[in-house]
């Protein structure tokens, strides 16, 4: 059997690169490429690859039998560093000898290792059967959107963290062939480590599909043993849960309208004495933090031990484009309180499929330790949330859409996050502050003119600057920071105290 070697491009294969180029079928190359392929163009390419070699790209000659028989490469994308794009050639004799398959293996372990990327990304024109087989072999996935008419994008990631727990599944179990075919479909998603499926609904109004009940529960089971995926469902009642139980359910979530009710939340908790299941904790649907946490300590309380926190999003007042407004920070504030995995369920926090991507993807940046994500084999007829679901097909598209991050590197992005919004807070505080000095400083202006008093008493300005510094200093605050401060600030005020008295 022949073996493919990859290996680096040495300035000695000059003459084999200028014989590969020239003899390489062109039906399906990028036209970057020259023809003829001449020794100047050889000496530019060589050259480019001695200089990026390990840097912004791994560029190795297909090899067999000590000959080279084609060219791969991935090389790092400028406006992406944790990207890659894949290249490769392979002259037509070699074809179908799964030579391609193999060279793009090797290099994308190269890639992945040497330029420590997240993601290789491979365009190829629709028509071109073998390559789409050769990609797809190699674990690519094609997305949805192609990039422009006959081509497509297909994405291979770095492998997801296996701590990433993506839970997909429909809003509601509504029958036995709809829960059967999404969990099959779901099953060969290897990311997919949890099927969901609610079975009693919270309906904001009465009258509507409000679940298929016990029922649905003997259909949930039935998935679970079809597809082996196990399964999570809402529970909201004592009486839920004892059926939950009854059905071998394997994981339990608490809704966002129950966790808002500390009586629900503690009968829940009750019923769950003693059990050893997995419980999410949904976030309450107001903003209200102490409300979540306290939730927690009543299961942990119950002695539920694997606990963990779901984040979908809270009412808001704020006119926003999400169904559910994320206010990240909140989640982020509990896992730094409370040592909980953390699921975004970014399609209750969207409410839509479009915002799916870039929310999810702002959720693993902030580290998130997973995705919830409502999967229907046929949303647009889904009887609950159907703008909001997707296919199988879709999700898997979106996971590899995905830029699945390191913990570490997620962490530092969740932390300062964290400390960005408290910067935020503070900042929104100072401008009030601000606003209620200026407020004052006018009152101040109209006593004075009432009273035919001066606008500035330097004497008094000097000593309360003074102050100001000595002060400062022991907060650790620059006497130059708070001169410049004070001093805009006393300017401001002359400024409008004069206005008010008509001395401008
Ligand atoms: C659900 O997950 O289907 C659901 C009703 O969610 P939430 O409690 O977050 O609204
Ligand atoms: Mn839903």
């Amino acid at each position: 059997m022949n073996i493919v070697v990859l290996r680096k491009w040495s300035p000695t294969d000059k003459a084999e690169l200028i014989a590969l180029c020239n003899a390489v079928d062109r039906t399906y190359l990028s036209d970057r490429m020259p023809f003829p392929y001449t020794e100047e163009d050889a000496d530019w390419w060589l050259g480019m690859v001695r200089l990026n070699e390990g840097k912004n790209g791994v560029f190795r000659a297909i090899t067999v039998d000590g000959r080279i028989i084609g060219s791969v490469s991935v090389e790092r994308n400028s406006d992406n560093r944790k990207e890659g794009e894949l290249g490769y050639m392979l002259l037509t004799e070699h074809w179908s000898k799964g030579f391609a398959t193999e060279a793009v293996a090797q290099i994308c372990e190269i890639a992945f290792h040497e330029l420590d990327l997240d993601k290789i990304t491979a365009k190829v024109y629709e028509p071109n059967i073998a390559s789409i087989k050769v990609l797809e072999k190699n674990g690519f996935i094609f997305e949805s959107h192609g990039v422009t008419a006959d081509i497509k994008q297909a994405v291979k990631r770095s492998e997801t963290p296996a701590s990433t727990t993506i839970i997909a599944g429909p809003c509601s179990v509504e029958s036995e062939t709809q829960i059967i075919a999404t969990a099959q479909a779901l099953a060969k998603i290897p990311e997919v480590k949890l099927l969901r499926g609610g079975i009693w609904k919270p309906r904001t109004r009465p009258g509507a599909f409000e679940g298929r009940g016990e029922e649905g529960l003997v259909w949930l089971r039935e998935a679970k043993h079809e597809s082996g995926l196990p399964t999570a469902t809402e529970v909201a009642t004592p009486d839920h849960v004892e059926l939950a139980l009854k059905y071998d359910v394997d994981a339990l979530w608490i809704g966002a309208r129950t966790v808002v009710n500390p009586f629900s939340v503690q009968q829940l908790a009750d019923a769950l004495q003693g059990v050893d299941i997995l419980v999410y904790v949904k976030n309450p649907v107001s903003p209200d933090l102490k409300l979540w946490i306290g939730a927690f300590e009543r299961f942990q309380k119950a002695g539920i031990t694997r606990l963990s926190a779901i984040h979908r999003g809270f009412s808001y007042y704020k006119e926003s484009p999400y169904r559910n407004y994320p206010m990240w920070e909140i989640p982020i504030e509990l896992t730094r309180q409370l040592n909980v995995p953390l699921i975004t369920d970014v399609s209750h926090i969207c409410g839509n499929r479009e915002l799916l991507l870039p929310t999810a993807q702002k959720a693993l940046d902030l580290a998130t330790d997973g995705l919830m994500i409502e999967c229907h084999i046929n949303p647009d007829e889904a009887l609950t949330d159907a703008l909001q679901q997707i296919t199988p097909e879709a999700l898997k598209s979106l996971l590899a859409s995905l830029t699945f991050r390191s913990k570490q590197s997620g962490k530092v992005e969740r932390d300062l996050a964290g400390l960005r919004s408290e910067i935020d807070d503070i900042d929104s505080e100072l401008l009030q502050l601000l606003a209620r000095r200026m407020e004052v400083s006018s009152q101040i202006g109209e006593y004075k003119k009432l009273n035919n008093v001066a606008v500035v008493q330097m004497d008094r300005w000097k000593k309360i600057l003074d102050d100001h510094v000595s002060t400062g200093a022991e907060m650790g605050l620059s006497p130059i920071l708070i001169n410049k401060v004070f001093e805009a600030i006393h300017q401001e005020s002359i400024e409008r105290q004069s206005r008010i008295m008509g001395n401008d």
